[in-house]
């Protein structure tokens, strides 16, 4: 017999499966149990006349320094690739390049007072230091009272939008301000003032999936147990302070018992699977989760000349439009352009309830307004994604919402994306967020 304590990690998606990967070896012997047949949660991918795709668009940031160094731990650093950035805005009937400051100064959809006070803008936000004096504030009426105007309606109102839906003025202003300071850091050039220079997005060659693959097969090499299909489904703490697990298998239920827990669950899932003292499972339930919808669709032609259009028209139904083809070549996937039109809606919104059909019928009409030559037979074939737990909403006084990841039961750990914060949810910040908890078990 093993004198290895176990460790059971559910949810094989970025968060448990870097935890696997970091905990220590010697000392645990670690079970991940998974519910889906596949790994990598909300960053999984499906394959595409060849080419592996994420369900939902993923990309990175220079500045995502866990996933990084994850590549790098898997030695596989050299295949992740930095493209330019093209974003867009699509205003009034026409969609607008707004990549580079130099772009937002040619913004005609607004008046030139409100573009400069756009780009000073910027930069006010990328000189505050300390987001805490933030806290109180959505991020709504922070930036209606410190840019106002149309700048704030045409511009970062429908960003706001196309991230968290009808929730958008609900959202704490350190989101924001985080989510900015990424995207300053991501610029890179010979321009001394960084935001000045171009954007760039980072994306694995072969996909997410090329991290996954590696992960999975240093499972293998290392006794590390991945259960696919495999759903928890009760967490039972003993009297010794170890945890019982029931999990489905082959139409089976399973018992084992475990030294420790960690649970990688959204926590609406989580708190179904354990009984939890009341006030730690107020904070889980205080906080709102919104669900995704993704339509993949495979076209003969390019659509757009940008990567991502941000849209701000109440007519079209879906929020966001992404060119994936517009970073990466066409080729990888059969010779088809590849965009992502998206939704960031109430997980119980009507738009889940419908059939694939019914929401081509509904979305695809649009494209003609980003592209007026346009027609359906541009069109190979089409995918529907739904993601349940796409985007805790961070509202303000946030820190104050969130769960620790030490639960009041001993040995049971969360960690879940409504714990990351001021951050956007990320993998590289479940990542990291995955590494921190394995380093400090280690510890124990
Ligand atoms: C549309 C969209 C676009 C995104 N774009 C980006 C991007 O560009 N860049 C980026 O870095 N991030 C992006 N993200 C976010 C990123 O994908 C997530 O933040 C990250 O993958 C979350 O990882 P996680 O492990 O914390 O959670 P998850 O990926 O949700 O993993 C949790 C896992 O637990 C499993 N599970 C649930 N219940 C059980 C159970 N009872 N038993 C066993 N297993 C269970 C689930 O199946 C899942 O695999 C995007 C997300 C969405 C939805």
């Amino acid at each position: 017999m093993s004198d290895k304590k176990k460790i059971a990690i559910i949810g094989a998606g970025a968060a448990g499966l870097s935890a696997a990967f970091y905990l220590s070896k010697d000392k645990y012997n670690i079970t991940v149990f998974e519910s889906a047949p596949f790994v990598g949660g909300q960053a999984s991918t499906i394959n595409i006349n060849g080419g592996l795709l994420e369900r939902g668009y993923h990309h990175l940031f220079t500045n995502d320094y866990s996933i990084i160094q994850l590549m790098k731990d898997l030695n596989i650093y050299n295949k992740l690739i930095w493209y330019p950035s093209k974003v867009g805005s699509y205003i009034d009937g026409k969609t607008y390049s707004t990549t580079s400051p130099f772009d937002l100064l040619k913004l005609s959809a607004l008046p030139i007072l409100d573009r400069i006070k756009l780009g000073l803008f910027s930069i006010k936000i990328k000189n505050i230091k300390n987001w805490k004096s933030l806290e109180k504030y959505t991020a709504n009426e922070w930036l209606q009272n410190n840019l106002g105007g149309q700048s704030y309606d045409k511009f970062w109102k429908p960003l706001l939008r196309a991230k968290f839906g009808d929730y958008y003025d609900q959202i704490g202003m350190p989101w924001f301000w985080s989510k900015m300071q990424t995207r300053f850091a991501s610029r890179k050039g010979k321009i001394p003032i960084s935001f000045l220079n171009k954007e760039v997005l980072g994306y694995p060659d072969g996909s997410f999936e090329i991290i996954f693959d590696e992960l999975k097969d240093y499972f293998v090499k290392n006794n590390i147990n991945l259960f696919l299909k495999s759903p928890v489904t009760k967490i039972i703490p003993q009297d010794n302070s170890s945890i019982n697990l029931e999990y489905k298998q082959n139409n089976q239920i399973n018992t084992d018992n475990f030294d420790l827990v960690l649970s990688t669950t959204p926590s609406f899932i989580f708190n179904k699977l354990v009984n939890l003292p009341s006030s730690y499972l107020n904070k889980l339930n205080s906080v709102k989760y919104i669900g995704a919808l993704v339509m993949i669709i495979e076209l003969e032609h390019k659509l757009t000349d940008h990567y991502w259009v941000n849209i701000v028209d109440n007519k079209i139904p879906f929020l966001g439009l992404i060119e994936h083809t517009n970073m990466l070549s066409r080729k990888t996937y059969g010779d088809k352009n590849i965009v992502y039109l998206t939704n960031y809606l109430d997980r119980d919104h009507h738009f889940f309830s419908k059939d694939k059909d019914q929401i081509f019928d509904m979305y695809i009409p649009h494209l003609k307004k980003f592209n007026p030559n346009f027609t359906k037979k541009w069109i190979s074939n089409y995918h529907i994604n739904t993601l349940s737990a796409a985007q805790p909403i961070i509202g303000t006084n946030y820190s104050q919402s969130i769960p620790s990841h030490q639960t009041p039961i001993k040995n049971l750990f969360l960690a879940n994306t409504t714990q990351i914060y001021p951050e956007d949810r990320g993998t590289n910040y479940s990542i990291r967020m995955g590494k921190n908890l394995a380093d400090k078990i280690n510890k124990t």
